[in-house]
């Protein structure tokens, strides 16, 4: 059965996150991602952009983080993440970098020395992923995934699906998850491809790049979060030039969403609670 788009959001004026991330804020969890689009809480678009070289240590320096999990994904440059959990990581084109953080870490997101040194475009994305409450307070945790490990399905003769989590047909994605989420980068040149998603599940489509044509009727340029009906699962994309996709397919997590910046919970309290444990150093490794 054809799945039906609901809406369709371009993404937002540019903004700096930090000193060196420029990004355009596709949804956030004030708006879509407070329960249409659970369990997707945030999706940020670093769109391309230039970067002369530079000694300069640019990107987001140490903040904090409760309650859900961060997916940040390479397409041009390299980025460096360091956590008070203890773990670090650099994550360049193709790579995704899948932090929880659970009950509560502090990171910084930085160009990585290698991209400064050289300077150059850098591209890449941030999701969030909620947690159910069962779940928030988990220890937290964080998954490198290399462009090498993530499996790529070719579909006829012009796309090609880069499974990151959960599920292609019978190709499943390195990402270890808390509840099922489908997470796939699509890459299509000029030609079509019929995605089947998991019916029920929270779905949409960030139309990255180029143009494309969905279910025969809905034109979608780049920069543009397309989001479908619950029924259904058959969903045809069709381009008549490169477009690059990256799909959302997700069990939704029925609960209520509270968010405060970088904590996000179920009630003021647990919110008030974060700023609490924040400020008193009790996240993961935290001295202040
Ligand atoms: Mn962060």
């Amino acid at each position: 059965m054809k799945k039906n788009i609901a809406s369709v959001h371009r993404a937002r004026a540019p903004h700096m996150v930090g000193d060196g991330l420029p990004v355009r804020n596709v949804f956030s969890y004030t708006d879509l991602g407070k329960r249409e689009l659970s369990p997707f809480l945030m999706l940020d678009y670093g769109m391309p952009s230039q970067f002369p070289p530079t000694e300069e240590i640019l990107g987001v320096g140490m903040h904090p983080h409760r309650g859900f999990e961060t997916v940040t994904i390479a397409f041009q440059g390299r980025l460096q993440h360091r956590d008070t959990a203890g773990n670090h990581g650099e994550i360049g084109p193709g790579d995704v970098q899948w932090m929880t953080a659970g009950s509560g870490v502090l990171h910084e997101e930085l160009h990585a020395p290698a991209f400064r040194n050289s300077g150059g475009t850098l591209q890449m994305l941030q999701l969030w992923v909620n947690l159910p409450a069962a779940l928030k307070m988990s220890a937290p945790k964080y998954q490198t995934l290399e462009n090498s490990q993530i499996p790529v399905v070719e579909v006829g003769e012009s796309a090609k699906v880069r499974v990151i989590s959960g599920a292609f047909g019978e190709t499943k994605g390195p990402a270890d998850t808390f509840t099922p989420i489908n997470l796939w980068d699509v890459q299509l040149s000029s030609g079509e491809i019929s995605l089947t998603v998991s019916e029920g599940y929270t779905t949409a489509i960030f139309v990255m790049e180029g143009k494309v044509t969905i279910n025969g009727v809905q034109e979608v340029g780049d920069s543009t979060l397309v989001v479908f009906e619950r029924e259904g699962a058959e969903i045809l994309i069709s381009a008549s030039e490169d477009a690059r996709l990256i799909v959302l397919n997700g069990e939704p997590i029925n609960e209520p969403v509270v968010g405060y910046g970088p904590f996000v919970m179920n009630t003021q309290e647990e919110i008030a609670q974060a700023m609490k444990d924040f400020s008193g150093g009790r996240f993961a490794g935290a001295k202040r």
